[in-house]
């Protein structure tokens, strides 16, 4: 097949509706069924991207093996594909921006107004085909964020316009996801919203050809027939979506609905075979039926907010699959935690994940946990972090440096055991200069980390600026921290782990980046299988 073939997924009457999900969903179908897919995402904010953003903000942000720092639907395309995704995958309208006055200031349009149309409507056509031009692709699902009729939206919209014109309907279609809100007083589902916002999308130019209704209650023949006939859709075309309790259930839930089947006869593709999604649904048996459960504490400060630990709760969700147990995350704030009330907080746990963070804030509480489940051996993972944690609690009640501390919480810190690598020091720009994406490690024999990677060479995922100090290597290494992971390249220590101990393992990157259904992390997998082994009946 040599013309890339586009999917472009626009949202309306409310943000959250889960456009991201969908296009997984779908794009999960496409390649089940043998089409080389992938997705991207378009946000129309100014940040160039949402690596400066608080988590509070945006959620998680998501790191790619290039060292993009990306949003967090990124992960859910990995999760759902087992394709790792790049820069190119996420584009704001910040990066947008960048490069056109860049553009500009080397005299690429000399003599010419630099104009949102046609300078940035070309700049985002050109980036929505990039992938599309790889040769790499059958068909490129793009997610255009925030939702239709929004300020921010219209160059994204004029885009898709121009592109559906430019290549032709067949081979450019567009999924407009919206809501069909429910209400109870009138004990009916309402379909005037779907409406409105399908005219919006109308008078910019673009027509719907497949509507996706995110829906609490099953929608009616007759309300299919409704929203068909006044939003212009063919009535196979109304695609209902319906509350799943889990995101792994949309996939199948869309291919009932036949979303892949229209979305490929729009797109003038045959159906080839049925999509195989044998692994996936035995992955997904084994979530609904678990044999075992587990409580594991995420000791953190962003809890309040789910979306800030995504990929951390969705690794805990394929490592639970593997391990047939349902893992129950118990968030735990990390500002709350002391010496003193640990004990009573994680009476009820099977295991205990420091989470990865940045600031001085609920640091103190990180370190009490750690000590405490080293002390008490119940099973412990660090991230980031976390992991950097570990190290100061080591240092402080084993080796007995008790101020020991991160130069990013303490400058003037006796003992900086993490510290700021050299390159870091002259660094000022705060966007896309941490230790970015995928570094590799090797890995000592007859460590834990070896028994659960089984391999000696990895690579993962970082985003951090600090780093374990070499100059203490010696003296935790001798007082039982063993450094089981070192970076090749720099001689960073990446990996720490306590002997003598269930379960007890840091790591500097983010493993919970690379789990996927089909490749859970071994990290999450055994970290698991020592809860399940260790726990409180
Ligand atoms: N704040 C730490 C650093 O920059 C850890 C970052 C993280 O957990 N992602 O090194």
């Amino acid at each position: 097949m040599n013309q890339t073939k586009y999917i472009f997924v626009t949202g309306g009457v409310t943000s959250s509706l889960g456009k991201g999900i969908i296009a997984a969903s779908l794009a999960k179908l496409l390649q089940a069924r043998g089409y080389r897919t992938t997705i991207q995402k378009f946000d129309p904010y100014l940040n160039v991207d949402p690596g400066t953003l608080n988590p509070y903000e945006h959620g998680e942000c998501y790191v790619t093996d290039d060292g993009a720092e990306t949003d967090l639907d990124l992960g859910h395309y990995e999760r759902f594909l087992d394709v790792p995704t790049s820069q190119a995958n996420n584009v704001t309208t910040g990066r947008i921006y960048l490069s056109v006055i860049e553009k500009e200031r080397r005299g690429e349009f000399l003599g010419k107004t630099v104009q949102v149309v046609p300078h940035i409507t070309n700049e985002i056509k050109d980036r929505m085909q990039l992938l599309g031009q790889s040769g790499d692709y059958d068909i490129v699902i793009t997610e255009i964020g925030g939702t239709v009729g929004d300020i921010e939206s219209l160059p994204y919209i004029e885009s898709v316009r121009q592109l559906v014109w430019d290549l032709g309907e067949n081979n450019a279609i567009v999924i407009h996801l919206t809501l069909v809100p429910y209400l109870a007083a009138a004990g009916e589902l309402k379909t005037k919203p779907t409406q409105h916002s399908v005219k919006a999308l109308m008078e910019s130019g673009i027509k719907a050809d497949i509507l996706v209704c995110r829906t609490e209650h099953e929608i009616s023949n007759d309300i299919r027939a409704k929203l068909a006939l006044f939003c212009n859709v063919k009535r196979e075309a109304v695609i209902q979506s319906i509350d799943a309790s889990t995101i792994y259930e949309v996939p199948n839930l869309m291919l009932e609905e036949g979303l892949d089947v229209v979305a490929l006869r729009k797109l003038d593709l045959p159906k080839k075979a049925a999509p195989d999604l044998k692994h996936w649904n035995t992955f997904l048996k084994r979530i609904k039926s678990p044999k075992h459960t587990v409580n594991i504490g995420l000791v953190g400060k962003y809890v309040e907010m789910q979306d800030c630990y995504k990929s951390i709760l969705e690794a805990f969700i394929h490592a639970g699959a593997a391990n047939e147990t349902k893992v129950n995350v118990i968030s735990i704030h990390s500002e709350y935690i002391d010496e003193i009330n640990v004990a009573e907080k994680f009476k009820d746990l099977d295991a205990v994940l420091v989470a990865p963070g940045f600031g001085e804030r609920g640091i103190e509480g990180k370190i009490a946990a750690v000590r405490y489940v080293r002390e008490n051996k119940i099973p412990f993972f660090g991230i980031c972090l976390g992991m950097q944690m570990s190290v100061i609690e080591y240092s402080r009640n084993v080796l007995g440096l008790t101020e020991a501390n991160s130069t990013e919480m303490n400058p003037e810190t006796k003992n900086p055991v993490v510290n700021l690598m050299e390159s870091q020091k002259t660094v000022t720009d705060k966007g896309g200069t941490m230790r970015l994406g995928a570094w590799k490690c090797e890995i000592k024999p007859d460590t834990l980390a070896y028994k659960i990677y089984g391999q000696t060479t990895i690579s993962e995922r970082h985003r951090h600026r600090y780093e374990y100090n070499n100059e203490y290597l010696d003296a935790l290494q001798n007082a039982g921290l063993k450094a089981s992971g070192i970076n090749p390249d720099t001689g960073l220590v990446e990996i720490v782990e306590v002997e003598d101990h269930p379960f007890f393992i840091g790591v500097q990157y983010h493993p919970e980046y690379k789990s996927t259904v089909v490749n859970p992390h071994p990290l999450f997998v055994n970290f698991v299988a020592a809860a399940v082994k260790t726990r409180k009946k």
